[in-house]
């Protein structure tokens, strides 16, 4: 079977930047799963694995744009530190919880000052292009549940 409409994937992956460093991996864990056009994986890596079936390998390079987006300047502000919740002494490029309106968010810590911290709100892996090494393990039918439900049940989906 290929990847096409309503069909559900499970693959593996290794995610690495342009320079080649590894960021990401599926391998040594529990395969991913997705529902092919549910809007479930980024859009460029969705796209490649278009007419894909089991047992094939290939590499996507995904451009920012089809990726987690571009990097916005104005995501990096800051901010009080008592808005911050961590533990010990913050640093720069610590993950940490920011108190908005909202509710809670997570942010990356750039430069830590006594009284305020500049934060990071674009996703981390914004603004980079993406290379994936994909094993495709299996392709098959969605059940109606899962198109109804725009997500994949069982091995690598939503137990419930
Ligand atoms: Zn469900």
């Amino acid at each position: 079977m290929h990847i096409g409409p309503d069909t559900v994937v499970t693959f593996h992956y290794t995610l690495r930047d342009e320079a080649g460093v590894e960021l990401e991996s599926s391998r040594g864990a529990d395969p991913a799963a997705y529902l092919h056009g549910a809007n479930n994986i980024i859009p460029g890596l969705e796209s490649a694995m278009v007419g894909q079936s089991g047992g094939d390998t290939f590499t996507a390079t995904v451009s920012p744009a089809d990726g987690y987006g571009l990097r916005h300047p104005e995501k990096v502000q800051r901010v009080p530190i008592k808005h911050l919740s961590f533990k010990g002494k913050l640093s720069a490029g610590d993950v940490v919880q920011l108190s908005t309106d909202d509710g809670m968010r997570t942010v990356t810590v750039t430069k830590a000052g006594r009284h305020t911290a500049d934060i990071d709100t674009n996703h981390p892996l914004a603004g980079q292009t993406l290379v994936f090494d994909i094993e495709v393990s299996e392709v098959r039918s969605a059940t109606a549940e899962e198109l109804t439900h725009r997500h994949v049940h069982g091995p690598g989906g939503h137990h419930h």
